[in-house]
């Protein structure tokens, strides 16, 4: 059974480069079957305070450490992901719902931060910079901003942990980390990797907790923690800047999204919808870069809507262990609720149910929270489909004739994350690209992710980016030297 592999493991808070029990425990349940996987330690204020000890302790050595040194146990522990990529991938079928396949491209593209982040940290330059007298000097440095406090959510339970961790050690700072309850297992994974990598005690710690609070009060209290990341909710990450105030803490918040997904008349149709497909339904639609309100231009409107329904159609749903499902279950029932609304009051304001629209059928659907794949047509931008991220298995098709009224319609959004269309005009290509206003842009692409791109999102989708160059910003700090000569 692919669950005793979870039975037969030991998870604790991870703290000190050992796992420690709690005097409260929390069930972690496979949101496929219901059934209860294993009970992690519940984390809470004192367990928290040990980690910003732990890692307060362990800063001093490891940002002293040579970047080439901390850059050679980075790649230790991406090549450490990728021998264990299948006992990795599996547990986190069981405890996400995501179908294999997408656990194993996820724990690659996880690993491909160390990968990615060791090279930056080895490129932490700093500057001379020109005097304005002739005796002085001006130098720039970068330093590691110190401990760090990561939060992350369940939807990619691994890569949204690495791609903090890993710019992190890489700049020399040490990090507590929660990830989030619906996941613990993933990250606690982790930490089997960061001590096979030789990373030294208290430089990762990763604390699992049923309730947040606890964690977050503390850590926005003690001084010692100088930057929180946080990836989730556009709400919570409301909640962390007005925590930060309280001492001034530097904050990156990726958050949620309203993604435009548009397809010109002048697109590659084929391409533009096997896009669709694979915007809209990875990982059950809980993506916050899944496109969320899909823009077809009236000219090809129902030929992308007969072609796209037809795939979306043929999507099996099922456990994430069976090799050919593409759509597992959501995540949990308020999951499922938020969906079911979204369905019902597109239909009840007028949208067509082209394909799915219910839950599967009770014999296939042990949990209730498999949702069949949904196409839905004649959508218009009332509806609360178009307006909420729905985060689920649901694509509203919505009408429109030309280039400035779409780009109205996509921009027409408090959310700024990401944004994809489809055309074969380059004009066309780069005026709408420089035109939308998010961070992300999949022109004719849909996949953009990517260990060595900026991901981030500008309104409220969040502050700053993760990967790329800039990634490593995040936990830097400038000083600069002026110098007497
Ligand atoms: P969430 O905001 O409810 O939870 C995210 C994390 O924050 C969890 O670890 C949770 O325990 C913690 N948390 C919740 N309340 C908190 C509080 N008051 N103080 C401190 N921590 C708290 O989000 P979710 O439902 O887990 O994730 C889905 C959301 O995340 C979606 O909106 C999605 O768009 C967004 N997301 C964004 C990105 C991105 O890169 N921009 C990536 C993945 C998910």
């Amino acid at each position: 059974m692919p669950s005793d592999m979870i039975r037969q493991s030991e998870y604790g808070i991870f703290i000190n480069n050992q796992y420690h029990s709690s005097a409260k425990n929390f069930a972690v349940t496979n949101p496929a079957t219901g059934e209860t996987l294993t009970e992690v330690p519940d984390a809470g204020a004192s367990d928290t305070l040990a980690a910003i000890d732990a890692a307060a302790a362990a800063l001093p050595a490891w940002s002293a450490t040579p970047a080439i040194e901390r850059a050679a146990m980075l790649r230790k522990a991406a090549a450490l992901m990728l021998e264990r990529r299948e006992r990795l991938a599996t547990i986190m079928t069981l405890e996400q719902g995501k179908p294999l396949t997408e656990s194993r491209g996820e724990i690659a593209y996880a690993a491909s931060f160390f990968s990615w982040f060791a090279g930056e940290a080895e490129r932490v330059y700093g500057q001379i910079v020109p005097a304005a007298a002739p005796n002085k000097r001006i130098l720039v440095m970068r330093q590691p901003v110190g401990v760090c406090a990561l939060i992350t959510p369940w939807n990619f339970p691994s890569a949204m942990l690495t791609r903090k961790i890993a710019p992190a050690l890489a700049a020399g700072c040490t990090v507590i980390c929660k990830p989030a309850e619906q996941t613990p297992l993933s990250a606690l994974e982790l930490g089997r990797i960061f001590i096979d990598a030789g990373i030294p005690a208290g430089v990762v710690n990763i604390l699992p907790a049923l309730d947040p609070i606890p964690f977050s009060e503390t850590i926005f209290a003690d001084d010692r923690v100088r930057k929180v990341s946080f990836t989730g909710s556009t709400e919570v990450g409301r909640i962390l800047i007005r925590s930060s105030a309280q001492t001034v803490k530097r904050i990156s918040l990726e958050l949620g999204g309203n993604a435009p997904f548009i397809v010109f008349d002048d697109a590659d149709l084929d391409a533009a919808v096997k896009g669709a497909v694979a915007s809209k339904f990875r990982n059950s639609g809980q993506t916050c870069i899944c496109a969320n309100r899909i823009f077809v231009q009236s000219a090809v409107y129902d030929a992308f809507a007969e072609k796209f329904t037809a795939a979306v159609a043929n999507l099996k749903v099922g456990s994430g262990l069976e090799s050919d499902t593409m759509i597992g279950p959501l995540i949990d029932h308020p999951a499922l609720e938020k969906v079911t609304r979204h369905v019902q009051d597109a239909v009840s304001k007028g949208a067509q149910i082209m394909t799915g629209g219910a839950p599967l059928p009770a014999q296939f659907n042990p949990t209730g929270t498999f949702w069949t794949p949904t196409v839905l047509l004649n959508v218009s931008p009332h509806m609360l489909v178009t307006q909420e991220e729905t985060f689920g298995p649901v694509a509203p098709l919505i009408r429109f004739e030309t280039e400035d009224e779409v780009l109205a319609l996509a921009n027409d959004t408090p959310f700024g994350l990401s944004a994809y269309f489809y055309s074969q005009n380059v004009s066309r290509v780069m005026r709408v690209a420089e035109k939308l206003e998010f961070g992300i842009i999949g022109a004719n692409d849909a996949l953009p992710s990517t260990a060595n791109a900026p991901f981030g999102g500008v309104k409220q989708s969040g502050l700053g980016r993760e990967g790329g160059a800039f990634g490593i910003d995040e936990y830097l700090e400038v000083k600069y030297v002026s110098m007497g000569v």
